[in-house]
């Protein structure tokens, strides 16, 4: 039997390290660190993870502030609200919760924040200083990716990673930080060749596409860590959505260790972001 990497587990542990450190840094008589969440618009689903987030930031101590605006904001006023809170010195971490309504431009809003308070990770700066092996902060669920392999194997160095998607938010960052691990990195995608076969070379597979249960047991060599980082709702038996992966995780059993999903990918996120928002306030102050 494959090794299940508890990701709440370990997300638990990330949040407990995160609380002490902003405890001390509180203790060493600077402003507690804070961060700052923008939603633009009434989308229930970001409703949803902003609320997960500020009550997140209370777990750890530390402060949150919402802004909600209206769907009809432009963006002239999302640019002139970011431009204030990367000036306030109370928020150390700004996210702009997406999607933003098709009027505003997206990328001109991750530019307009503060590299320094980029605790996304998807500013051209910080996907800059990833790329190039400089530090900068670096992107949430990606580098919770890393950090279940560590769970795993502390030492990464010299393994052939096979990262399926290429996505700005998780199959390239995913990519770099396996790079700067020293792995041997493939990023396969929609137009790869033979999947499967260079799956089966692989010691260790993230797979961040989003098609339910992609990645099939006979792609998978033995003894391989497998990171799932899919989230796809499908009709369950009771008609009632369930979750499933992009990993037939019921055939991967002769890996070494795999995510499951949910409990995997999905809780590291959040306590990447608090624990960035933590070294965020460290390297402003
Ligand atoms: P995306 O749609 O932006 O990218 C998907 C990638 O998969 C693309 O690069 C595409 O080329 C590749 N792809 C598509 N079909 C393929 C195929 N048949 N074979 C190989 N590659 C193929 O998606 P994303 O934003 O990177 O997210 C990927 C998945 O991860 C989704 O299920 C998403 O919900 C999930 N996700 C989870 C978290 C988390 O916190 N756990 C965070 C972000 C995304």
């Amino acid at each position: 039997m494959a090794e299940v990497i508890d990701g709440r587990a370990i997300a638990r542990a990330l949040d407990e390290q995160t609380k002490a450190e902003v405890e001390a840094f509180v203790a060493a008589g600077k402003n507690r660190p804070g961060l700052t969440v923008i939603l633009v618009g009434d989308d229930p689903a970001s409703e949803v993870y902003v609320r997960h987030k500020v009550k997140a930031c209370e777990r750890v101590g530390m402060r949150s502030t919402e802004h909600r605006l209206p769907a009809k904001t432009t963006q002239k006023e999302l640019l002139g609200l970011i431009d204030r809170v990367n000036a306030s010195e109370h928020v150390h971490g700004i996210l702009v919760q997406v999607p933003l309504p098709d009027h505003i431009d997206e990328r001109a809003v991750i530019d307009a924040i503060d590299p320094a308070k980029d605790v996304d990770g998807f500013h051209p700066v910080n996907v800059g200083r990833l790329s190039t092996g400089t530090g900068g902060i670096w992107p949430c669920t990606p580098f919770g990716c890393i950090k279940l392999l560590h769970s795993v194997e502390p030492d990464l160095t010299g393994l052939d990673a096979l990262v399926i998607g290429r996505s700005n938010i998780v199959g390239k960052p995913v990519a770099m930080m396996l790079i700067a691990e020293g792995c041997t990195v493939t990023v396969a995608h929609s137009k790869t060749r033979n999947l499967p076969e260079k799956a089966r070379q692989a010691d260790i597979i993230v797979a961040a596409v989003g098609i339910p249960e992609l990645v099939k047991g006979d792609w998978v060599k033995e003894g391989a860590i497998v990171i799932d980082v899919g989230i796809n709702r499908t009709p369950g038996k009771d008609g009632k959505d369930k979750l499933v992966g992009d990993v037939a995780y019921d055939e991967v059993q002769h890996a070494r260790a795999v995510t499951p999903v949910p409990g995997g990918v999905g809780p590291m996120t959040i306590a990447v972001l608090l624990a960035n928002t933590v070294q965020a306030a460290k390297a402003l102050h």
